[in-house]
């Protein structure tokens, strides 16, 4: 396996892309840029100031496949022609009021639909916290006293996740439910797991998200494996290493409990590692979903695959990253032939910008990540010119 192969890494960008990638990298590099931008964003979204013409031709166009499902497609086949598949995740966050969560919930069922009439698109995927009042989520998890109308709501949403998977399971669509805060992640746990025992009996419909970076992780994928051995049900784990890092080990300070974010990248890197091991061991009732821009962590699943002799492209084992970073793994891997499917937030501009923030940000903290995509980009556009002369 060569990551470094930037003629099929870039097989499907023109010169214009390249030079807008890179125009992008650079930018969101500069810390103080990507601060005054997130505040900037903020206040305009308060006062409703359009924000759109800012942030479309450049963030926007980078990393979203576009507003609706029907908008994404060209996104998708495009990629179809390099072999590289496509998951449409409806990205609008932190609308937890009656009328955003349905329109969250109606949208997921549409993917779902959507993901059933195109062979390129193997998965559907939703937020959680996109499905109920997040502070109920909370109290559950924290065993707080709820009220019987907030025991209802939180029953509503096992409802929602219940009608979504019955859906994906009729649909021959794999259901993937993102992770995010630590504090929410109990009560979306008891269901998925419910979920897991009611349509995973033949064959793995749906997959929870673990975080890598928890300190509790591997030890709840241990006992998952174990449950599902006894109970006699098929699992599916969707592997990242978590992205709110910084805002889970402030809010422990702040709140008084011991943090469960590792205390080091290389104790998380381990977790995630070991995480992959151990669940190829038990390629028999589980499926793979290895959601990472990490090179180690993707050579490391493509050595067990061989290892096992498996088929590369076994469809239990699946390798992902985000639309917009990290092109010379998936491409590079599709070419080699293991299945690979990119995640591609879509949605209204202004409901989205939460989700490119997220990015803007991770590619200036995560040491390296921006620095390796630009590159690439130069050694691809070096190729390009020496091959023109
Ligand atoms: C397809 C896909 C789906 C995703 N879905 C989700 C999701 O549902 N929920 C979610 O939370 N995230 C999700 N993410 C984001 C993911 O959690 C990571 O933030 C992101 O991918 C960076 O991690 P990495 O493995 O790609 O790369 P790397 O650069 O190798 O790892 C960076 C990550 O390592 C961890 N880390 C960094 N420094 C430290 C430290 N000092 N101590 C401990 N840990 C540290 C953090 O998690 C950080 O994000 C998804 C990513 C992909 C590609």
């Amino acid at each position: 396996m060569d990551f470094n192969n930037t003629k099929i890494a870039f097989q499907d960008k023109t010169e214009g892309d390249l030079r807008r990638a890179k125009f992008l990298f650079n930018s969101i590099r500069q810390n103080w840029l990507v601060m005054t931008g997130k505040v900037a964003l903020g206040i305009a979204q308060k006062v409703h100031f359009p924000i759109g013409w800012a942030i479309k031709p450049t963030l926007y166009r980078h990393f979203v496949g576009g507003e609706t499902i029907a908008q994404c497609e060209q996104v998708v086949e495009k990629l179809a022609k390099s072999k590289v598949q496509s998951i449409l995740d409806y990205s609008v966050e932190g609308t937890s009021t009656e009328q955003g969560i349905n329109n969250a919930f109606e949208e997921t069922l549409r993917t779902i639909d959507n993901a059933a009439t195109n062979a390129n698109i193997p998965f559907a995927v939703f937020k959680p916290t996109a499905m109920i009042d997040t502070r109920i989520l909370k109290k559950i998890s924290f065993k707080e006293s709820v009220s019987d109308e907030e025991q209802e709501q939180y029953k509503a949403f096992a409802q929602r996740i219940d009608i979504m998977a019955q859906k994906a399971f009729d649909s021959n669509v794999r259901l993937l439910i993102d992770a995010e805060d630590y504090w929410f992640q109990q009560a979306i746990d008891d269901v998925v797991e419910e979920m897991m025992l009611k349509y995973n009996k033949e064959r793995v419909v749906v997959f929870n998200t673990l975080q890598m970076y928890r300190t509790d992780r591997l030890e709840y994928l241990k006992n998952l494996i174990a449950k599902a051995r006894t109970s006699g049900f098929f699992v599916g784990v969707k592997f990242v290493r978590g992205a709110y890092m910084e805002k889970e080990r402030a809010r422990a300070e702040q709140e008084g409990y011991p943090s469960p974010i590792n205390a080091t990248k290389d104790d998380t890197d381990k977790m995630y590692n070991d995480a992959l091991r151990i669940s190829m061991e038990h390629i028999d009732i589980l499926n793979v979903f290895n959601g990472t821009h990490n090179e180690e962590s993707n050579l490391l699943l493509a050595q067990i695959i061989e290892d096992k002799k498996l088929a590369k492209n076994d469809a239990r084992v699946y390798f992902s990253q985000l639309y917009g970073m990290s092109d010379h793994i998936s491409y590079n891997l599709a070419e080699a032939g293991y299945n690979v499917a990119k995640y591609i937030p879509y949605g209204p501009v202004k409901h989205v910008a939460p989700y490119l923030i997220r990015r803007a940000e991770e590619n200036t903290s995560v040491a390296g990540q921006t620095g390796r995509e630009l590159s690439l980009i130069l050694k691809e556009q070096n190729r390009r010119k020496t091959e023109n002369q």
